[in-house]
């Protein structure tokens, strides 16, 4: 007997298994879907691995997210509302730079005075996110299919220092990924876009940030 789907997705981890909600969402509204997830592993989730041992239960890939309202709304949609546990976006993050735990800079001032960057660190990066930045091209970037990597895009417009010290640590703390084969655009989107805004990282931000306050007041009137 032919088994026929409307849509086959390929992987039950975060991405095939949103993408089967968001089809099958989108079909109540409309005519009902045949969608069929595959998947090798016995069990779904793909990284997202919870286990339990000894009354204890903890994460072995992903523990938090950055709630972004597409996936807050992901979240409330599939009934995980009362789960979800706010972390203190004031409470401080560390690298362990040197054999001490260096506090990572949150503003401007703390970059001035922090110890994580030299001083030709800070100076590379405050230049580079002014817009003094090469272009992106190179024999390496047609080999990645004119995808940029995470380390690529961060060395251009900040610097090594910053790459190394600041990128990295959360390139692995969050991706557990390696920052020279994971692409920039898709690890760091929003990032990606407001330097595509033109003049470096500073003006992409003001810009994106008037670009969001502009269509927030389109929409409200
Ligand atoms: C240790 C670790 C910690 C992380 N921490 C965070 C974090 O805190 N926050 C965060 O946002 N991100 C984190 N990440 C990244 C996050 O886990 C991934 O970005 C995300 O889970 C990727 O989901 P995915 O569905 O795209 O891929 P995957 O989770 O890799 O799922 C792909 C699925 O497809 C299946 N598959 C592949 N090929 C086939 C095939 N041919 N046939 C059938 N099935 C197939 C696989 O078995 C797998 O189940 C972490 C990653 C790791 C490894």
């Amino acid at each position: 007997m032919t088994n026929v789907v409307d849509t086959l997705i390929v992987g039950a981890g975060i991405s095939g298994l949103s993408l089967a909600h968001a089809l099958q969402k989108e079909a109540r509204t409309g005519s009902p879907l045949k969608i069929l997830v595959a998947e090798s592993q016995g069990r779904v989730g793909g990284n997202i691995t919870t286990a339990t041992a000894g009354g204890f239960l903890w994460e072995e890939g992903p523990n938090s997210f950055s709630p972004t309202p597409e996936l807050m709304k992901l979240a409330v949609d599939v009934g995980l509302k009362q789960e979800l546990i706010f972390a203190d976006r004031q409470l401080p993050r560390y690298v362990y730079w040197e054999n001490k735990l260096q506090p990572v800079p949150m503003t401007p001032q703390a970059m001035i005075q922090s110890r994580l960057l030299s001083f030709p660190g800070k100076l590379r990066a405050l230049f580079g996110a002014l817009g003094f930045v090469a272009p992106a091209m190179g024999d390496r970037l047609s080999q990645q299919g004119g995808q940029e990597t995470v380390s690529q895009f961060f060395r251009r417009h900040l610097g090594t220092e910053v790459m190394q010290r600041l990128v990295e640590p959360f390139v692995s703390g969050v991706y557990a990924g390696d920052p020279q084969q994971l692409s920039a655009a898709a690890a760091f989107g929003r990032v990606t876009k407001m330097a595509d805004l033109g003049g470096g990282l500073v003006a992409g931000a003001l810009l994106s940030a008037r670009k969001i306050r502009s269509e927030g007041t389109r929409l409200n009137s």
